[in-house]
């Protein structure tokens, strides 16, 4: 099975600082990915080079084995879709907006979507549950349900590769699930390469085929693997400087974190 993405040696610096370093990792279809690590150490920066807005150092990145240096903008819109944590509040429709997705395909001098592009923007937009608020300006919507939008954004791309920075850390605990439940039947539906970046580590061992962690010395990565692997509490003690206590979900077995905090170690 050839990788969606694979990403190899990536260096990266702002000025002289150094954020990345020696970043190698590669995702397969219908494969979710979550990366992790404390603030600061590259999660974001690691979302712009691979949306092309930084340039590496050093190293390359390749979507379905075409390095991305080579592709115009358009082009890699055609295979990746990026949805940032919060959606501006601009002032068009629901469908609008979500028909903005399909602008990379717009032949030259087309100012206006087809029908094809109009179908797809409902497609999705039923998909992810807001077609009701077709007609509802973005401004007037709740965080969840542009949240919503901006994934329908993203899906009528039709990309190979949907990534996400933090899509969940502006909503409460009913819409942050829904909005994972979303992606996960979305990454088997569509055979779609997901690359999450999440705080929430609970969320992540949940949800996640595999675990990128960042924080590693001079911003390599620390450890990639399944969350079993990566999650320890020798890793989360190293990574994040932070004691805690790691057991199985007894639900779904997966690994749940715990906080050791001081009163708990040292009741009166
Ligand atoms: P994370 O997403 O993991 O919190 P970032 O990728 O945002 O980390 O930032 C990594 C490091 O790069 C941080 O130390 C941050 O201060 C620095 N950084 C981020 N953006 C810029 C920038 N535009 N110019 C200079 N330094 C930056």
């Amino acid at each position: 099975m050839s990788h969606v993405l694979t990403i190899e040696n990536l260096s990266f610096k702002y000025h002289k600082k150094r954020v990345l370093t020696d970043i190698s990792f590669s995702t397969d279809p219908g494969e979710f990915i979550s990366i992790i690590g404390p603030n600061g150490s590259g999660k974001t920066t690691l979302i712009k080079l691979i949306s092309k807005i930084n340039k590496p150092e050093k190293g390359n990145i390749h979507i379905k084995g075409e390095n991305i240096q080579t592709m115009s903008n358009k082009q890699l819109a055609r295979h990746i879709a990026v949805v940032m944590q919060s959606v501006e509040p601009v002032a068009m429709s629901v469908e609008e907006y979500v028909l903005l997705g399909r602008l990379p395909f717009f032949k030259k001098y087309q100012f206006f979507e087809t029908a094809k592009d109009m179908a797809l923007a409902h497609k999705y937009m039923e998909l992810t549950g807001i077609l009701k608020l077709k007609d509802a300006p973005i401004n007037e919507i709740s965080g969840g349900e542009r949240q919503l939008a901006a994934i329908a954004r993203a899906l009528t791309q039709q990309p190979l590769l949907l990534i996400l920075d933090e899509p969940t850390s502006h909503l409460d605990i009913t819409h942050q699930i829904k909005i994972l439940e979303l992606i996960s039947s979305l990454k088997q539906e569509l055979s779609l390469s997901i690359l999450m970046v999440l705080h929430d580590l609970n969320l992540a061992a949940e949800y996640s085929d595999r675990l990128v962690l960042l924080g590693g010395e001079n911003g390599k990565i620390y450890q990639t693997g399944t969350c079993e692997q990566v999650l320890s509490e020798k890793s989360i003690q190293e990574v994040y400087n932070t004691k805690v206590k790691i057991q199985k979900n007894p639900v779904s077995k997966r690994p749940c974190i715990f906080l050791v905090t001081q009163n708990a170690l040292n009741p009166e």
